[in-house]
């Protein structure tokens, strides 16, 4: 069984919680793996909001210091004792469990890895691996998005975003999106979105009771939270759904039960690690993602890379509202 000797890798590292400045770039100590456990040489890293919410303290973060990051595509480089089915070369990605993607190596279950077709760059895979698989168990298991349904996703332009308006379109909803910019309009229109609101002009609920006549919208995907919540309600349709997947711009107030009563609504909090807990849940997710990418139906969005080290600008971008798209970290050598 190949066993390479603990070696010393570069990561970032979070030492106390804040603002993208506590992230730091250190070495650190890999360790090898155990039973069920595989190493990785990290070529692609995918940094997602929920990597800002652990920084942050809004998430219960794990024991500091801590090396972030809950999504990356890498090479195996070593394989636990015992283990079968992995070897050393083999490209895989993963996303969710564990944490501590930031970095050049780390160390994962190997339940957690699922292959990566040749067909798809790294960059790519890191790309819409968690982000991907998050727009398939919303549209296809946490509501199931049918043809003639009208649906409202918030943050069209952004990582999960561009994919939920891509995806749902391709089933044949009517997709109205949410922005904040011209631009970032203008690719959720490529996205396949029929309908763009700017929100930071036009007023959200107005505009989705004319696109709608007056009837509301199946399903919202909301992203955003505390900012959303209210207008979300408001433009749901009788016996509508409210998927609350993040919080952007913060935990929203507690909800009072009269809000749902008002239409018999729906109420979801999903996340996608529940989802894909189940290995044939994980690997499903995993493949629709890849199939759709191959096969065009989605469009991967690499609209920012950055190195590996300066993982603190990423944040920067992300949470000011700077990007679109999805970010990708690529190891610094
Ligand atoms: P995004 O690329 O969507 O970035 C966030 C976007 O949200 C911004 O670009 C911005 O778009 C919008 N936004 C609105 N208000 C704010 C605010 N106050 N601060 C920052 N951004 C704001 O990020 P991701 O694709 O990585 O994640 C999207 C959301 O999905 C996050 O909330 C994340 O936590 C959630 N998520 C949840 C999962 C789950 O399992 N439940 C899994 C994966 C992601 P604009 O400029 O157009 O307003």
């Amino acid at each position: 069984i190949p066993m390479a000797a603990a070696k010393k890798a570069k990561a970032i590292r979070v030492h106390e919680l804040g603002g993208p400045e506590v992230m730091r770039w250190e070495e650190v100590e890999v360790e090898d793996p155990k039973e069920g456990e595989i190493r990785i040489r990290t070529t692609a890293i995918g940094v997602n909001f929920i990597d800002v919410y652990y920084r942050k303290g809004v998430y219960a973060a794990p024991a500091l210091p801590f090396t972030p990051g809950r999504e990356a595509v890498g090479v195996v480089t070593a394989v636990g004792p015992g283990l079968t089915g992995r070897k050393v070369g083999d490209v895989v990605a993963y996303a969710g469990n564990p944490m501590g993607s930031y970095a050049q190596e780390q160390v994962l279950p190997a339940s957690v890895a699922v292959p990566v077709p040749p067909s798809v760059d790294h960059k790519e895979a890191a790309s819409v691996m968690l982000k991907g698989m998050t727009a398939h168990v919303l549209l296809r298991r946490v509501f199931k998005v049918e043809s003639g349904h009208t649906v409202l996703v918030h943050a069209a332009a952004g990582g999960v975003g561009s994919l939920l308006c891509q995806w749902a379109s391709a089933l044949g909803a009517t997709v109205i999106g949410t922005v904040s910019t011209e631009e970032k309009a203008a690719q959720a229109t490529q996205d396949g979105c029929h309908h763009v609101i700017m929100y930071t002009k036009e007023d959200v609920v107005t505009r989705v009771r004319e696109i709608t006549s007056g009837k509301g919208v199946n399903v919202v995907y909301d992203s955003v939270g505390k900012d959303t919540y209210k207008a979300s309600v408001e433009c749901l349709a009788s016996r509508g759904c409210l998927v609350s997947f993040g919080q952007s711009s913060g935990l929203p107030d507690p909800i009072p039960m009269s809000d749902l009563a008002s239409k018999s609504l729906f109420l979801t909090r999903p996340s996608l690690m529940h989802y894909t807990a189940i290995r044939d849940e994980l690997l499903e997710s995993a493949g629709e993602v890849f199939a759709n990418v191959a096969n065009g139906v989605l469009r991967v969005r690499v609209n920012h890379t950055y190195p590996l080290s300066e993982a603190a600008r990423a944040h920067a971008d992300l949470e000011s509202r700077k990007t679109s798209g999805s970010i990708v970290l690529i190891p610094d050598t």
